[in-house]
């Protein structure tokens, strides 16, 4: 298992290219925003992040909780759960739309990411 926030995931390397090749400037791991999101894009006002299905707590099959230490485990996801939430509602207030790309379904993420840029108008960067 890897670290919560760990950079450069084959699944978060997979949606760079994928926006490269479509043409869109992003930038990567943005300190200055709350949650430092793994991708944003400047232009549209988006921050997009790549997250493990279990340590992010996505609730579905594959994010299953191990049999053993279960409560340990069910603590430290909902940690990062709320974690979470805190740093999407502050990016929220600051006028930032939040995408999530779980790496259980990086392709159907992308999808939905690219179809959002897509009906989204470029502004000034920010
Ligand atoms: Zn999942």
């Amino acid at each position: 298992m890897s670290r919560v926030r760990s950079k450069n995931t084959k699944p978060e390397v997979s949606v760079r290219r994928a926006l490269h090749a479509a043409g869109y400037r992003f930038r990567l791991h943005r300190k200055d925003l709350p949650g430092k999101p793994d991708i944003v894009l400047p232009k549209y006002r988006i921050a997009v992040f790549v997250n493990g299905y279990f340590w992010h707590g996505h609730g579905c099959k594959r994010s299953k909780l191990p049999a053993t230490n279960t409560e340990f485990w069910r603590g430290k996801v909902a940690r990062n759960t709320t974690r979470d939430q805190e740093a999407q509602r502050q990016l929220a207030e600051i006028g930032w739309h939040v995408h999530i790309i779980w790496t259980c379904s990086t392709k159907h993420g992308l999808e939905q990411l690219m179809q959002l840029l897509q009906g989204r108008k470029p502004g000034i960067p920010v």
